[in-house]
């Protein structure tokens, strides 16, 4: 276990102070220019690391499909929409496919198995004849099944498929004839251009629904695909500057995982309406019951009226002076309601309260994210505004980078919450809530330095503070992170499901 996670006592960790002076703003920055990256201290959290995948475009998944099926024709002889069928079937993985082949004492028979081609072939008599389905006389054709119609019926068959059903992969007419139309056949059936182009684009399409190793990218209007070299759960980074998991397509969500996501997202939706009052940008001062408004990110609020100006949390509403001690526990649900229930209502009533609970929490992250968005102007502005007096731009980057770090603890401090929602409680857990606490005080600490402190500090005490600072919450999340992470790899998180 990481010596970081264990219980703290007094301090929460680490002082700030240990994390010297390092350059920290680089790697993703600007490409204009070229920062030596050799000085930076390896041991914060990187998630680009495991961020490593394509981008590809469809023109290039087209292309790149393409290389595959006739890598596989090269060894079949087969025309290639048979080829394509065949790849569906092995959902893309061509090694697996060739190894079956492989296995297989002749290629024929490798094709039956596959219904890619029917078991025996009749004789048909040329000339005209009765179409099954429209009852004309007509010269009728069909696939290697033997089944036929007319053209007509054919076209007809095969555009309401490509056009109402959206197939790709398209069965042959005859019932319970389970043969794939290759696309030769259907190709030469449809003749009309913009459904011939439709069905090229489905073929596209269905190639990366079925690739266990590409994802369309859930960024609005992107349609680029990302491609990875194996399929597990991961952050994944596209171009249009999506962050998202490889395996649910859900924004990136650890520590939590994809099951649990699944699960939370559905207990919310199914919740609704249990959860509308909390969601609101107003609460009362616990103190003087003025009404306060919440108009940033940070959680620690300062009462408005004056001759109150009372500190406290957003959270918990609990004095914001107590939460740095170690027995004040702002994240941590006491269940002891849950443990003296008796009866069924009480016991309903206790679990309700403990969902609000972190619901509360997951949406306080996820409400003060977005109030955080507005940080970029203000951050922007004071960048030209350190620029001007005479700090090169290299010099203001950190600015940039410590709003970028904010935005990530919060993100996974959103994600916390669903964790422990569905976290049972045991000595790991306890650990999990005080590196969630660690995170949660530095997080509103930095928070607070960029929303308040900008103004009225000393720009190099300034860049001191907030370099510090973020490195120093950039290592706590690291620290939760890889707890979680070595958690799961050692099967140590108990769920209550
Ligand atoms: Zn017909
Ligand atoms: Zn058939
Ligand atoms: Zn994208
Ligand atoms: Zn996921
Ligand atoms: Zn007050
Ligand atoms: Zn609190």
């Amino acid at each position: 276990m990481n010596s970081d996670a264990e219980m703290n006592t007094e301090d929460g960790g680490s002082s700030p102070e240990e994390f010297g002076e390092a350059d920290c703003f680089s790697e993703e920055e600007d490409e204009e220019i070229v920062l030596d990256t050799s000085d930076n201290d390896t041991s914060y959290a990187k998630e680009d690391k495991k961020s490593e995948n394509e981008v590809l475009d469809n023109d290039l998944l087209e292309a790149e499909m393409n290389t595959t099926i006739a890598d596989v024709q090269a060894v079949l002889q087969v025309d290639p929409g048979v080829c394509r069928i065949l790849l569906h079937k092995y959902k893309w993985n061509k090694e697996s496919l060739l190894e079956r082949l492989y296995e297989h004492p002749d290629t024929i028979a490798f094709l039956i198995d596959a219904q890619v081609i029917p078991r025996q072939q009749e004789v048909i008599p040329a000339g005209d004849a009765e179409c099954d389905i429209c009852c004309s006389m007509d010269e009728l054709s069909g696939l290697s099944c033997n089944h036929r119609a007319c053209a007509e019926c054919w076209q007809a068959y095969l555009t309401n498929k490509i056009v109402s059903d959206a197939q790709s992969e398209i069965e042959c007419m005859a019932p319970n004839c389970k043969l794939l139309i290759e696309d030769e056949k259907v190709l030469a059936y449809i003749k009309d251009p913009t459904i011939i182009a439709k069905y090229r684009k489905m073929m596209v399409a269905s190639y990366i629904e079925i690739n266990a190793l590409l994802k369309w990218c859930p960024g609005v209007d992107c349609g680029r695909t990302v491609k990875v070299s194996h399929g597990e759960p991961r952050l994944v980074v596209c171009t249009c500057g999506s962050r998202f998991c490889f395996s649910c397509g859900q924004d990136w969500h650890e520590p939590v995982n994809c099951r649990l996501l699944k699960l939370w997202m559905k207990k919310c939706n199914d919740d609704s309406e249990t959860s509308n009052w909390i969601n609101s940008n107003t609460k009362e001062c616990p103190k003087c019951m003025a009404t306060i408004e919440k108009n940033g990110g940070c959680n620690q609020i300062t009462c408005k009226n004056t001759g109150c100006k009372f500190q406290f949390c957003w959270m918990c509403l609990g004095p914001w002076t107590v939460h740095a001690n170690a027995w004040y526990k702002c994240n941590k649900f006491d269940d002891e309601a849950s443990q003296t229930a008796r009866t069924a209502q009480e016991l309903y009533r206790a679990n309700l309260t403990r969902y609000l609970f972190y619901y509360n929490r997951y949406m306080g992250h996820l409400q003060s994210l977005r109030l955080e968005g507005k940080l970029n102007k203000t951050v922007k502005a004071k960048m030209d505004q350190m620029q001007n007096l005479s700090m090169s731009w290299i010099d203001v980057q950190f600015l940039r980078k410590a709003v970028d770090v904010l935005s990530e603890c919060r993100n996974t401090l959103m994600f916390t919450y669903i964790f422990a929602f569905y976290l049972k409680r045991d000595n790991n857990s306890m650990i999990f809530e005080s590196n969630q606490k660690d995170l949660e005080m530095e997080t509103e600490q930095l928070s607070g330095l960029l929303e308040r402190d900008l103004e009225n500090e000393d720009l190099l005490t300034l860049k001191q503070k907030v370099q510090d600072t973020f490195r120093y919450v950039e290592h706590r999340r690291k620290v939760l992170l890889d707890h979680c992470a070595e958690g799961t790899e050692q099967d140590i998180w108990q769920y209550n499901e």
